[in-house]
């Protein structure tokens, strides 16, 4: 573990050229190797786990957009709503009513992209394709729901990756007709970024990349 500089601004220039962002995964990280690469001028984070992304919320910059990529329990939106960024793994009605709920609460707007299953591994999150067609978007305005968010398989095998990531950037491109605000597709990570921002990623997420294996 640590803060690999090199890798990182090669990520980070190839990513200002083609106009994506870059979500840092930080989970397991130390504050200072979120502070080594925030240094570098990084600014979006991401993190899985409700407790430690409070902790580090409340021990770090201020200027830090943190992403919540995780899967999200609905007993524990309260928590993050005031302060979270973007929420990217939104994957059921009932978290939708929740976070809703607490931006009428907070009276804001909360940022989030709507999870798609596209994997072959059951164990993955996400809503259906049939089950996104059923949403209606419109009824939910406390939130700014700006996109989709999906994981490929964990596989070698790039033409499967390919063509996940493919279904999801269809998916995304006519659900974007009848939402103007749809503007994200955060898709790809360490082991796949390369193939995702082929298949049309605007935004990536990469951990391991940046700050090395995780113990
Ligand atoms: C951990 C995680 C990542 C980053 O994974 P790396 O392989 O370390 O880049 C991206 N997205 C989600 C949803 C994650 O849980």
């Amino acid at each position: 573990m640590g803060f690999y500089k090199k890798e990182f601004l090669e990520l980070r220039s190839l990513c200002e050229k083609k106009d994506i962002c870059l979500v840092a995964v930080s989970k397991v990280r130390t504050e200072q190797d979120i502070m080594a690469a925030y240094q570098e001028g990084q600014l979006d984070f991401g993190e899985n786990y409700v407790q430690e992304l409070i902790a580090k919320s409340d021990a770090l910059p201020k200027n830090i957009r943190w992403h919540f990529i995780g899967h999200l329990q609905t007993n524990k939106v309260k928590l993050i709503a005031p302060f979270v960024h973007l929420v990217h793994g939104v994957d059921n009605l009932k978290l939708l009513i929740e976070l809703n709920k607490y931006a009428f609460k907070l009276n804001k707007k909360i940022n989030c992209l709507l999870q798609v299953h596209i994997a072959r591994e059951e164990t993955k999150f996400g809503f259906s394709e049939d089950e996104i067609a059923e949403i209606d978007i419109k009824s939910f305005p406390g939130l700014n729901i700006c996109g989709l968010m999906g994981m490929a398989s964990f596989s070698d095998e790039t033409n499967v990756v390919k063509n996940e990531f493919r279904q999801l950037n269809t998916l995304f491109k006519s659900m974007q007709k009848s939402n103007p605000a749809f503007q994200m597709l955060s898709m790809g990570m360490s082991g796949d970024y390369q193939i995702a921002i082929e298949e049309g990623s605007t935004m990536i997420r990469v951990g391991s990349l940046i700050f090395g294996e995780r113990g």
